[in-house]
């Protein structure tokens, strides 16, 4: 593949000037160049608010579950060739599953979502209640889709399933995408929705690509219309106080870098199962997709007592894993996305070293199997030791890569004040078998947190970690982590629908759902 990559706008596939080149993150050869210069966004985004939304709220939530079943199917099928692409990225086949099976899980789990909402294109959301002394006077929230265009924002790391995400709720809602993928991994984005559109699935307007730089769209939104990012906290920045999002109130959510932590427990010794499900998980979340991963765990903090064992253990484990070609039958750890990504996660690494040294791993050496260390974007796993767990590094500077850095805690309460110095996290795991320091510890982390996982031996053999989102549990953390809130079942859903309290005679509210007025008025065709 050496084209210029396309994006699909306004019903067709075109390309843009003076592309980018983008390399393959393994080889360095040339994979495609991507650009939007040129094409008519404006037309995208005419084209989703008068063809796609319209012809997404005409069908019901559950039209639009099957629609999700049917995809999810259709995507399935084409698995082998995503798999084979996303060595390219660096990743291996394992972590190509994480995003590509993941992302069709998102797809199937809000189908299964959508069976269970009414077939019916407005979503009553409460019982009446009743606003006067008498029975004559009720009022009802209902949920109608938004008639604006959801602008899905990606970051590099997870091209399918970062999409999938944000686009399952915005579909079921009725509402139409506009997905622009980071530009590293544009070109596997690309490659799914040229599938999707081809299956001729999804009505025409419902979703369109745009990979490139999409400044010259974000201008034009308007009120109805909402942005979903992922990515750095500093692009989050700009674009929540971009003044198109301050003027016309376009909804705006945010996922951005977290410093995630894991707790051990002071019951958990060296000798225990727990230390040793604590030693496991740290090193998958080190080396799956190498770190490059949202929640992946910067930060572990660990009972001073036990700080040696575990540095001992996780070192002896980080030794074994084996780097190179991602598609590569022995190699356990690929790539990272690109040269550029390497530098940046070699930047982070010294700027730990500030507060932290490093017990494991050499960042300026790797010697990967059946690849060049220089032409691919390699880089061993780093782990660091922060002897003064309060030094301000660890708790600041995200390497995304496999890195992660150790530190000891005096006290539980300590450890809880460790964790919040992250400022804000997508996801904390705690791994105890003493039920009152979990208890302890999940009040604690709950404000700063969106998600924690606390890990034992009677759940570790069902649990699913702690880095994977789950389409039914929230996805999203407070401050550094962008405040947003994604995935959570319904949750995601009723982030592109507007809740109106509607107020009148019961007898008016019970007719309303199935008046043909306001079922035109909610298709946007009255
Ligand atoms: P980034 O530079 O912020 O880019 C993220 C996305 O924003 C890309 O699609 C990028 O497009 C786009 N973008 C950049 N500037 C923009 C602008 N002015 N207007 C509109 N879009 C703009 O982040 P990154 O370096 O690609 O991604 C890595 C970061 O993402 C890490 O810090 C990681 O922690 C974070 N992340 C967070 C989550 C989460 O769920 N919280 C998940 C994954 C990653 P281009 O690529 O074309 O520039």
């Amino acid at each position: 593949m050496t084209t210029a990559l396309e994006s699909y706008v306004a019903g067709r596939w075109v390309a843009g000037d003076d592309g980018v080149p983008v390399a393959d993150a393994v080889t360095g050869e040339h994979v495609v160049t991507v650009s939007s210069s040129g094409l008519d966004l404006v037309a995208g985004l005419g084209h989703a608010w008068r063809a796609g939304g319209p012809a997404l709220r005409g069908l019901t939530f559950r039209e639009r579950a099957g629609m999700l079943t049917a995809l999810a199917t259709q995507l399935r099928e084409h698995r082998p060739h995503y798999y084979a692409l996303s060595h390219r990225t660096g990743a291996t086949t394992a972590d190509a599953k994480v995003d590509v099976d993941g992302g069709i899980a998102v797809l199937s789990a809000y189908a299964a979502l959508g069976a269970d909402l009414p077939d019916d294109t407005v979503l009553t959301v409460d019982a009446p209640q009743r606003l006067s002394r008498g029975t004559g006077f009720a009022g009802q929230h209902l949920a109608t889709p938004r008639l604006g265009v959801a602008v899905q924002i990606n970051a590099y790391n997870f091209p399918v399933w970062g999409m999938l995400e944000k686009l399952a709720p915005a579909l079921l809602a009725g509402v139409a995408s506009i997905v622009k993928p980071a530009t590293p991994t544009a070109y596997v984005t690309e490659r799914v929705v040229r599938d999707i559109v081809a299956s001729g699935l999804l009505p025409d307007g419902a979703l369109q690509l745009v990979c490139g730089s999409i400044t010259n769209l974000l201008d034009h939104l308007g009120p109805q219309d909402s942005i979903a990012f992922t990515g750095s906290a500093t692009t989050a920045a700009r674009l929540r106080a971009a003044p198109v999002v301050v003027r016309e109130a376009v909804r705006f959510t945010a996922e951005a870098d977290s410093l995630n932590c894991s707790i051990l427990g002071p019951d958990a010794a060296p000798g225990t199962a727990e230390f040793d499900l604590y030693v496991e998980q740290l090193v998958v979340e080190m080396t799956v997709k190498a770190g490059q991963k949202c929640t992946a765990i910067r930060r572990a903090i660990v009972p001073q007592k036990h700080l040696d064992a575990v540095l001992d253990a996780v070192s002896g484990r980080l030794a074994q894993v084996v780097v190179g070609h991602p598609a590569s039958a022995q190699v356990q750890m690929g790539a990272l996305a690109g040269l550029e990504q390497r530098d940046d996660v070699r930047s982070a690494i010294t700027a730990l070293t500030r507060g932290a040294r490093i017990v494991s791993g050499d960042p300026d050496k790797v010697d990967p199997v059946d690849a060049d260390a220089e032409r691919g974007a390699f880089l061993g796993p780093v782990l660091l030791h922060a002897s003064d767990p309060d030094a301000a590094e660890p708790h600041d500077v995200e390497a995304f890569g496999p890195v992660s850095t150790v530190m000891g805690y005096r006290s539980v309460a300590h450890a809880g004040e460790l964790a919040a110095r992250g400022r804000g996290s997508l996801a904390a795991s705690v791994v105890t078998a003493d039920d009152n320091t979990a208890r302890d510890l999940v009040r604690t982390l709950a404000p700063w947190h969106g998600r924690v996982l606390v890990l034992d031996t009677r759940c570790a053999a069902e649990s699913t970690g702690h880095g994977a989102p789950l389409p039914g549990l929230l996805h999203g953390g407070p401050g550094r982590a962008g405040g947003g809130a994604e995935l959570g079942g319904l949750h995601a859903v009723d982030h592109h629908l507007q809740r109106t309290a509607v107020q009148g005679s019961p007898a008016m509210l019970a007719a309303i759902q199935s008046s043909p007025a306001m079922l035109a008025a909610i298709r946007g065709t009255s």
